[in-house]
Formats: C-alpha cells, structure tokens, sequence
C-alpha cells in the first residue's frame, strides 16, 4: 500500500469545501492515515515548490498558500498517489474533467483547490516534510476486503 499527501489550499479553506473534498477521497475508499491544520512556511513552500522556483509567478503562489492555513492529509490505498491524482484533475481548473476535484470545483490554475502529491518519490519526500512519525497511523481499516482482491497487494 503507497501513502500520497494531499494538502487542501487556501482555496478549498475559504471556500468551505474542505469536507466536500475529504469526502471524495473517503467514499474512493482511500484511507486517511494523518490529517493537520497549520500554515505554510516560506522555507517549507520554497522546497515544496522548488521545482517552480525560476517562474516569475513564484511569489504569487507562495503568498497564494501562505493565505490563511491549509490542512495536510495522508491517504492510503493501493497505488495511492497516481489513483490520488486522477481525482484531483489536472493543474488548470478549466482543463479539468467534471468529475474531478479540480474540474466540479474551480476555474484557475493557481487557486485550484488541492496539491497532490505526483510520484511515489514526491510523496515520500511529502510526507517526512509535513508529518512527523507518530502523525501517520497505522490502524486496521474495515473495508479492505471489500475494497481490494486478497492478491491485488
Ligand atoms: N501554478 C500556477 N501557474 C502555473 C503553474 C502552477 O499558478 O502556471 C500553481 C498551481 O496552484 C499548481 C501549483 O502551482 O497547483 C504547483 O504546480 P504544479 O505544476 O506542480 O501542478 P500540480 O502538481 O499542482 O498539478
Ligand atoms: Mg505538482
């Protein structure tokens, strides 16, 4: 089983959509193994988002997830973070399909809701970012026979 982070922006905050969203990835079937409120620090954001670094719009998305406070997640489930993604939707909220977090809830690139994590690596590197150790839980989740084929993991 792969755990993905998933961080609700200050778009889905404000909007007060944040258990709309959570609900998409609990009704999926996606385990919440670690979920926290706080607010993103510049150092945290620059390494976060280093791969963005050089675009000029960099402080405007900084100081987009600097807002107000976001809330982390760590979900789990067979192949978590490419299942994780394809519910969020691509970067840009008017490309986004209907059905996806992105495409039923907004209009932009910037302010799109949700960041999830985009590769096992990324999702490792994710998760000692935002979670200390004893914040993921390791707990039996009930519908595990209902939800994969004893060979599927
Ligand atoms: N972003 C933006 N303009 C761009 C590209 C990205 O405002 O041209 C923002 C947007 O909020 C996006 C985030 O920066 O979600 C991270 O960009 P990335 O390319 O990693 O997209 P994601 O993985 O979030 O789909
Ligand atoms: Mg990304």
């Amino acid at each position: 089983m792969e755990i993905t982070v998933v961080i609700l922006k200050p778009s889905a905050v404000q909007r007060g959509i944040m258990g709309e969203v959570i609900s998409r990835f609990e009704r999926k079937g996606i385990q919440i193994v670690g979920m926290k409120m706080l607010k993103l620090t510049d150092e945290v954001l620059n390494e976060h988002y280093s791969h963005l670094a050089e675009k000029p719009f960099f402080g405007r998305i900084k100081a987009s997830m600097q807002a107000c406070p976001v809330v982390v997640l760590a979900l789990r489930g067979l192949d978590a973070v490419s299942a994780v993604r394809k519910l969020t939707g691509v970067t840009n909220g008017r490309d986004a399909l209907p059905g996806t977090i992105r495409g039923d809830y907004c209009l932009s690139v910037q302010e799109n809701i949700v960041h999830a994590s985009d590769s096992p690596e990324s999702a490792r590197a994710e998760l000692r970012r935002f979670f200390a150790d004893d914040e993921v839980f390791d707990y039996s989740y009930h519908p595990v026979p209902y939800l994969y084929a004893n060979d599927e993991f």
